[in-house]
C-alpha cells in the first residue's frame, strides 16, 4: 500500500481501513458461530497477514470492544462492522454498457448482501435495448437521466469500452449523478465533489503476469 493511500481520509477514516473492512465481514460471515462466538485480533493477523495492531485499529472504528484474552463477540462484530459501510443501507446504481462484463455485473448476485443493487442498465445497441439481464431491464441510454432522477439513484458504473467511458462519465455526472464506478481501463476524471473509483482489472492482472516472470 503506498503512503499516499494511508494519509487519505474519508469522513475521518483512512481509506485502508475502509478497503480492509469488507475482508474482515466476509471472514467472520464464514465463521460457524455453534463453534466459536469470540475472535482475536492475533487470529484475524494470522488470517489476513496483517498486523494485529491494525487489525484492532480498524476495528475501533466500529467501537465494538474486544474482550481481554478472547477478543470480540462476533454476533456484536458484524453488523457493527455493516454499519461501519453502510452495507445495511440501500444503495442503488444504475449500469452503463452491457457487454460481458456490464452483464456480469448486473448478474452478480454477491452485492445484495451489501445493500447494493443495479436497478437498470443503459446501452445504446438496439440488439440489446428492451432485454432483460436476471429481471434487470436494459434501457436505452436517452432514459438514464429521467429514470435516475425519478428513482433517486446516484450511483452510477461504467463498463463501456474504454474511448467512450469519460463521455459517459461526464453525462452521468449532467445527470445527476453523484458516485462513479468506473471499470473502463483508463481513469476517469470528475470534479472533485463527485466520488470517482477507478477499478482497473488489468492492473492486478498486470500484477499477476510481472510476479510470474
Ligand atoms: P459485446 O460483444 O457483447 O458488446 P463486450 O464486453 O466486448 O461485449 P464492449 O465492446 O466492451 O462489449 O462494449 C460494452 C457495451 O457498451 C456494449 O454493449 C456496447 O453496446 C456498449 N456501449 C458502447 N458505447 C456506448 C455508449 N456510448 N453508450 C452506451 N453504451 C455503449
Amino acid at each position: 500500500m503506498s503512503s499516499n493511500q494511508i494519509k487519505k481520509l474519508v469522513r475521518g477514516i483512512p481509506e485502508p481501513t475502509i478497503r480492509r473492512m469488507p475482508l474482515y465481514l466476509s471472514y467472520l460471515k464464514t465463521l460457524d458461530l455453534n463453534e466459536k462466538t469470540y475472535i482475536s485480533a492475533p487470529k484475524m493477523a494470522k488470517v489476513f497477514g496483517f498486523d494485529a495492531t491494525q487489525i484492532t485499529k480498524d476495528i475501533g472504528y466500529t467501537n465494538v470492544v474486544g474482550k481481554t484474552r478472547v477478543g470480540f463477540d462476533i454476533k456484536e462484530l458484524i453488523p457493527a462492522i455493516e454499519d461501519f459501510l453502510g452495507f445495511n443501507k440501500k444503495n442503488d446504481a444504475f449500469l452503463v454498457g452491457v457487454g460481458n462484463l456490464g452483464a456480469a455485473l448486473t448478474k452478480y448476485g454477491g452485492f445484495e448482501k451489501t445493500g447494493f443493487k443495479i436497478l437498470a442498465a443503459f446501452d445504446i445497441d438496439p440488439t440489446k435495448v428492451g432485454t432483460e439481464i436476471n429481471n434487470t431491464k436494459v434501457l436505452h441510454l436517452d432514459k438514464f437521466q429521467n429514470l435516475a432522477e425519478r428513482m433517486h439513484v446516484t450511483i452510477g458504473i461504467i463498463t463501456v469500452p474504454d474511448e467512450y467511458a469519460q463521455q459517459i462519465a461526464d453525462k452521468m455526472v449532467s445527470w445527476g449523478i453523484k458516485a462513479i464506478w468506473n471499470f473502463a481501463p483508463t481513469p476517469i476524471k470528475a470534479n472533485e465533489d463527485i466520488i470517482v473509483e477507478n477499478t482497473s482489472i488489468y492492473s492486478n492482472l498486470a500484477v499477476i503476469i510481472k510476479k510470474l516472470k
